[in-house]
């Protein structure tokens, strides 16, 4: 007889989240903790806090292009470690069950396909948006094994170096850090702002909630560097939009809580870019399961949802 439950492990830059999932996608317990040098310990740990009799397989959810075939990253930014490791056939050493692999951002579009906000839609473009900018594509109810990896699509000829080596990336004038580290760079030469404040002058100390939380008190800086990373974001959008016509975009991750500023403006830009015609079959919607997509996807991979 099949059994019960799957572990679903999301391994990012930031967080290990290791949940035991059932068969119809439901969370039955979960462990977070941050992300340590010593990975495969801490994942040894957590999922044998979670381990019985009745787990079908483990799914892992990964940072980085991961080679479907050994099972192992070939490369991952944000979290170099795992490149080293044979993670897949570690997992499977010590738990004696199946184990799968995908790309983080691919197992956590799974996720939304399976029971969250993608579920209704046959083809759909997720967006990660955190500290970087992560992708996963369903394609025909299924998830689509591609890298898809919409961050480091090229959508400036300028600008920062990006983390994977290239120049221009998506993630680069979108995401979390890439909004932090231009606030940074600019309250250095001096600007004003009551980013200033926030932070009591030490500006490593800034998230993106504070750049949101003065954008809301009307801080015309903050707020430029929202609608500047949205503009970006919404060229990213339309060149999806362009290429894929998907019946939906659903867009995850930290940044959304700033949606009435960057995510509205990436909308307007996306509708200027994209073909009239496909922008308006298009739904731009949030995620619902956010922070638990990756596991739960992760899990689904284990059932073949
Ligand atoms: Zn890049």
């Amino acid at each position: 007889m099949s059994k019960k439950y799957a572990i679903g492990i999301d391994l990012g830059g930031t967080n290990l989240r290791v949940a035991l999932v059932s068969r119809d996608g439901r969370i039955i317990r979960k462990i977070k903790t941050p992300t340590s040098e010593e990975i495969l310990d801490s994942i040894f740990k957590a999922t044998g806090d979670l381990f019985s009799d009745n787990i079908e397989g483990i799914g892992l959810g990964i940072a980085g292009i991961v080679d479907r075939k050994s099972g192992r990253i070939l490369i991952s930014p944000n979290l170099h470690v795992v490149e080293k490791i044979d993670i897949v056939n570690e997992i499977k050493g010590k738990f004696r069950v199946p184990v799968f692999i995908e790309n983080d951002a691919n197992a956590a579009a799974l996720g939304e396909k399976w029971v969250g906000t993608g579920k209704d839609f046959s083809n759909f473009v997720l967006f990660t948006l955190g500290t970087g900018i992560g992708g996963g594509i369903i394609y025909n109810n299924k998830l689509f094994n591609v890298s898809a990896e919409i961050g480091h699509m090229t959508i400036n000829t300028h600008g920062e170096k990006c983390h994977c080596g290239n120049i221009g990336c998506l993630e680069s004038f979108a995401s979390a850090r890439a909004i932090l580290t231009k606030a940074v760079s600019i309250l250095e030469k001096g600007r004003e702002s009551l980013l200033r404040e926030y932070c009591g002058g030490n500006f490593y100390k800034l998230t993106a909630e504070d750049i949101y939380k003065a954008a809301l008190d009307g801080d015309s800086f903050a707020r430029g560097l929202l609608r500047d990373a949205g503009k970006h974001l919404g060229i990213g959008i339309a060149n999806i939009i362009n290429l894929i016509s998907p019946e939906a975009i659903i867009l995850a991750g930290g940044l959304i809580g700033a949606w009435d500023i960057y995510v509205q403006e990436a909308i307007k830009e996306a509708s200027r870019r994209a073909f009239k015609e496909l922008f308006d079959m298009v739904k731009i919607i949030p995620s619902s399961l956010m922070d638990d997509a990756g596991i739960i996807g992760s899990a689904g991979l284990v059932f073949q949802v």
